[in-house]
């Protein structure tokens, strides 16, 4: 049966692929390599092909032929490739149309200049500098979110923008349940003797701590013919197509546990791209199911592999070998306890296992109360300190501590960071899943041999891409309807009882 409409929408959206795919490429070599003075010229031409995307990708002929092309696939099976991107496209083009070109302008030219107001806010560690910014962009996003009512929340449209179908009403049990649990668990840690992790703060040769990190992802299953590994000053994960996705990551002489956790990070998003069906190059389902699935893969790696005693058991005595002069003492038990030591602290990027989805949740509160008008922009800082107490134990000391750490509201974005958490229970029940269909899973991993994971993930998740809707890919990955927050208590309470010294629930 041909289908002129649909090869044609196919082909046009084949390239709007690869303008994406050339502009992640400057942007990639920008964090990279570009030489400092040639900014000015990569912003420009980083711009035209933003604008060349934004074009072609809400031309009214581009929507016709969405139109089109679905008409054609109607009769296909709902899972067919076909109708799945025809479906993709219309959910995006319809977004996208559905809000004023001029709005969608303004959200873009205040978020530059708010960001610029956030930068210098941040250096002189003052929020009045972004407060008027910040207020424009909320106000502006409340429109944003008007041309999607009726709507349960007006959030909702935002956090539907990271996660389809994701709305308040869904999120606030989860997080509700999530905040007392974690809550608890951390003063039981508190009550306990505080792990030692000084050696973990000693001077560690860069080379030494790059080619350890060479290893372990080479282990993981990270495909150098594929892609790459280099420096950049915020590390990343990036794709040009399903046969080059690089990462990046950064040294620090005196955290090595930093650069690793970094780098085992953002090879866990790269496997996951690197796993897509090759069917699904060149469309836009060659990429992860939804920022929280990206997200569960990163975080399954870091925290349940490469933070786990299995882990450690294979790769400790070759760190030690390397570093003799800082580990010699040190038996493997005292450094699995430092690798997974907690300890609240103020900078969300910072945050181990038990806290870090207490950030989250403090932002999230805090986006619903802004969008819905319930805070006054005035009161964002004394809210956030006060929230910070109240779930960490800590207050910081002064705006660049606190609400101006993170980049995401300078550039007017809202509903991104309740992924984070999401993703860490949604690795958790993946993990769980893997743990119980893979029964000699941690003897593998104590061998140094990751490919049964790689192949369980590969097989449940990475092979679908972002065919499937969220919703459906967890059913598909994890085999549950709903994502459920006790899994990821059930391992965090097991993991820390050991370590901390008390009874597990
Ligand atoms: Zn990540």
């Amino acid at each position: 049966m041909g289908m002129k409409h649909f090869d044609a929408l196919r082909e046009a959206a084949a390239e709007i692929s690869d303008l994406h795919a050339a502009m992640a490429l400057l942007e990639w070599d920008q964090q990279t390599f570009m030489p400092h003075n040639s900014a000015a010229d990569r912003s420009e031409q980083i711009g035209t092909l933003a604008k060349l995307i934004h074009e072609k990708s809400s031309a009214k002929t581009f929507g016709k032929l969405i139109e089109k092309a679905s008409k054609e696939t109607a009769n296909l099976p709902p899972d067919a490739f076909e109708s799945r991107l025809c479906r993709r496209l219309r959910r995006e083009f319809g977004k996208t149309s559905r809000v004023p070109a001029s709005l969608a302008a303004k959200i873009a030219g205040t978020a530059a200049k708010a960001h610029r107001a956030w930068a210098e806010a941040r250096e002189k560690s003052d929020f009045s500098v972004f407060q008027p910014y910040l207020a424009q962009l909320i106000d502006l996003r409340r429109r944003y979110a008007g041309y999607f009512q009726p709507s349960g929340d007006i959030y909702d449209p935002l956090l539907d923008n990271f996660e389809e179908g994701c709305t308040v009403a869904k999120i606030d049990p989860i997080f509700t349940s999530l905040r007392e649990k974690q809550c608890a668990l951390l003063r039981k840690i508190a009550a306990g003797t505080q792990v030692d992790d000084t050696f973990l703060h000693t001077e560690y040769d860069p080379a030494g701590q790059l080619a350890f990190v060479n290893e372990v992802i080479t282990r993981m299953g990270y495909d150098f013919t594929r892609g790459r590994q280099d420096m950049s000053e915020h590390p990343f994960t990036t794709s040009f197509g399903l046969n080059d996705v690089r990462i990046t990551t950064k040294v620090f002489a005196k955290l090595p546990v930093s650069c690793l956790l970094s780098s085992v990070h953002e090879c866990g998003h790269a496997l996951y791209e690197l796993g897509i069906d090759k069917k699904l190059n060149r469309t836009p389902l060659a990429e992860g199911a939804s920022f929280a699935f990206h997200e569960s893969q990163s975080r399954l790696w870091e925290n349940f592999v490469a933070r786990s005693h299995d882990f450690w058991t294979f790769f400790y005595p070759k760190l030690r070998e390397l570093f003799p002069a800082q580990l010699a003492d040190v038996p493997l038990e005292a450094f699995y306890r430092a690798v997974n030591k907690v300890e609240p602290s103020l900078i969300r990027t910072e945050a181990d296992e038990a806290t870090y989805n207490l950030h989250i949740m403090l932002r999230y509160e805090m986006e619903k109360d802004m969008l819905n008008g319930r805070i006054e922009v005035a009161d964002i800082p004394g809210t956030w300190n006060r929230k910070s107490l109240e779930y960490l134990g800590i207050e910081p000391e002064n705006d660049a501590q606190g609400v101006l750490q993170d980049i995401h509201w300078s550039m007017g974005e809202f509903g991104y960071f309740p992924t984070y958490a999401l993703g860490n229970l949604i690795a958790a029940q993946i993990w769980t899943r893997a743990e119980r269909e893979l029964p000699g899973l941690g003897e593998s991993i104590r061998e140094g041999d990751f490919s049964p994971l790689l192949g369980f993930l590969r097989k449940n998740l990475h092979v679908y891409g972002a065919k499937f809707t969220p919703a459906e890919t967890l059913r598909l990955s994890t085999g549950c309807n709903r994502i459920d927050p006790d899994c990821f208590m059930g391992i965090l309470e097991r993991k820390y009882a050991a370590i901390y010294g008390f009874r597990a629930e």
